[in-house]
C-alpha cells in the first residue's frame, strides 16, 4: 500500500469521520421516524379521533414527537461512531509520536544506543531518520572523547611516572643528581610539551578552529627550502634527500603555512623511521590534482597496520616511537590538514622495504 502523507491522512480521516457520522445519523432517522409515527398514529387511532381536521394538530404533534426521539437516536449513535473512529485515528497517528518522543527523552537521560524505529507516516519516518543520523554521530563523537581521554591519559602517565620516579630518588637521596639525569628529565618534560601542542593542534584542526587561507602556492621553492633543511639534519648524507620536482608544476592552491607543516611531518618520519637509503620528495601534476609523494627506504609498515597509520595516538612499535620522540598524532594531524585544504592523503609501504606517503591538493 502506498505510504499516505500524514497531511492526506489528515484528511482522509476527518472525512472519514464526518461520513460515518452523518451515515449513521441518517441511517438511524431513516430507519426510526416512521417507527415512531406509526407508533403515534396507533395512540390516535386508539383516542377514536376521526377526521382529519381534528386530527391535524394531533398528527403534527406526533410527527414532532417522532422526529424528536428519532434525532436523539441517531445523534447519540451518530456520534459515538464519529468519536470513537477520530479516538481511534488519532491514537493511531499520535502512538509513533509518543515513541518518538520515549526515545528522544530516553537518548537525552544518556541512553545513546536508542533508536528511533521506521514509521508508515513518510513525514515521521524522515523525522526518525534525521534523528538517528543525529544520534549516530553524537555517539560516535562520544565514543571518540572516550577514546581520546583514554589515549591521552596512557600517554601522559608514562613521562609523568619517569619523572616522578626520578625525582623520587632524588628526594631520597637514593641517586646522584648528574647532568645526564637532568637532560633525561628535560626530554621527559619535553615529550609532555610536544603532546600538548600537538593535541591542541589536532583538536583546532578536527574542531575546524584552524584558519585556513588557500591561495596559490608555487611547490617547487618550499619543497627545495624544505629538503635543504632535512639535509642539514643528516651527518653523513646517509638517508640521502632527492627531489624531483618539475620547474614547470602549476601553483597549488593551499595554505602555505599547513602545507609546510604535513610536509614537516611526512619528511620527519621519513628520517626517524630510515637508517640508510634515499628519501624521495616527487611531484606532479594530474588533471586539476597536484600530487606530492615522500618515499623512504626505511623499516616500511605491516599491511594490517596500514589503515591505522592515520589514527591519532597510533604507532607501529610505542616504545621505540616513544623513545624516538613520537606521540602518534603527527599523521592524524596530516591528514585532518589536507582534508581541510580539499585534498586527500593515502599511504604505501611495504614492511622493510620502505614507505610512500602521497597527497594531492587542487591546483590553483
Ligand atoms: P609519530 O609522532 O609517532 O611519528 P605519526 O602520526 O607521525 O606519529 O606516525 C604514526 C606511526 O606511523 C609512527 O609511530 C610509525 O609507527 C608509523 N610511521 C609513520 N611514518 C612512517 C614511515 N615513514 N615509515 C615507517 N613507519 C612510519
Amino acid at each position: 500500500m502506498a505510504k499516505l502523507s500524514l497531511i492526506t491522512r489528515l484528511f482522509l480521516s476527518h472525512l472519514l469521520v464526518m461520513v460515518v457520522g452523518l451515515g449513521s445519523f441518517i441511517a438511524i432517522a431513516k430507519l426510526s421516524s416512521p417507527r415512531f409515527f406509526v407508533f403515534r398514529l396507533e395512540q390516535l387511532e386508539q383516542r377514536g379521533v376521526v377526521t382529519v381536521r381534528s386530527a391535524r394538530t394531533y398528527l403534527v404533534r406526533g410527527f414532532e414527537s417522532a422526529w424528536n426521539a428519532s434525532a436523539i437516536w441517531s445523534i447519540l449513535a451518530g456520534a459515538t461512531a464519529a468519536g470513537g473512529l477520530s479516538y481511534w485515528v488519532a491514537r493511531r497517528i499520535a502512538q509513533p509520536l509518543e515513541e518518538m518522543r520515549q526515545v528522544t527523552q530516553d537518548f537525552a537521560g544518556g541512553n545513546l544506543q536508542v533508536r528511533a524505529l521506521a514509521s508508515d507516516i513518510p513525514e515521521l519516518n524522515q523525522l526518525a531518520t534525521s534523528f538517528n543520523r543525529m544520534a549516530g554521530s553524537i555517539e560516535g563523537v562520544e565514543q571518540r572523547r572516550r577514546e581520546l581521554i583514554s589515549d591521552l591519559t596512557h600517554e601522559l602517565r608514562s613521562p609523568l611516572t619517569v619523572v616522578r620516579g626520578y625525582l623520587e630518588e632524588l628526594a631520597a637521596d637514593n641517586i646522584e643528581p648528574s647532568p645526564e639525569l637532568y637532560l633525561r628529565l628535560v626530554r621527559e618534560a619535553r615529550r609532555l610539551e610536544r603532546l600538548t601542542r600537538d593535541l591542541q593542534e589536532l583538536s583546532k584542526a578536527e574542531a575546524g578552529h584552524l584558519p585556513i587561507n588557500p591561495r596559490p602556492v608555487k611547490l617547487r621553492p618550499l619543497l627545495m627550502t624544505l629538503v635543504e633543511r632535512f639535509v642539514d639534519q643528516v651527518i653523513d648524507g646517509d638517508p640521502a634527500f632527492k627531489l624531483d620536482c618539475p620547474e614547470t608544476l602549476p601553483p597549488v592552491l593551499a595554505d602555505a603555512d599547513r602545507l609546510e607543516q604535513v610536509l614537516v611531518n611526512l619528511l620527519g618520519n621519513a628520517l626517524r623511521y630510515t637508517e640508510s637509503g634515499e628519501i624521495r620528495v616527487q611531484a606532479w601534476s594530474e588533471g586539476a590534482r597536484l600530487w606530492v609523494a615522500v618515499s623512504d627506504t626505511g623499516i616500511g609498515i605491516a599491511p594490517d597496520d596500514l589503515p591505522l597509520v592515520f589514527e591519532r595516538f597510533w604507532r607501529a612499535d610505542r616504545a621505540r616511537s616513544r623513545e624516538s620522540g613520537g606521540t602518534g598524532i603527527g599523521l592524524a594531524i596530516a591528514r585532518r590538514l589536507i582534508e581541510l585544504q580539499n585534498g586527500h592523503i593515502e599511504v604505501e609501504s611495504e614492511l622493510g622495504v620502505g614507505s610512500t606517503f602521497r597527497f594531492w591538493l587542487p591546483t590553483a
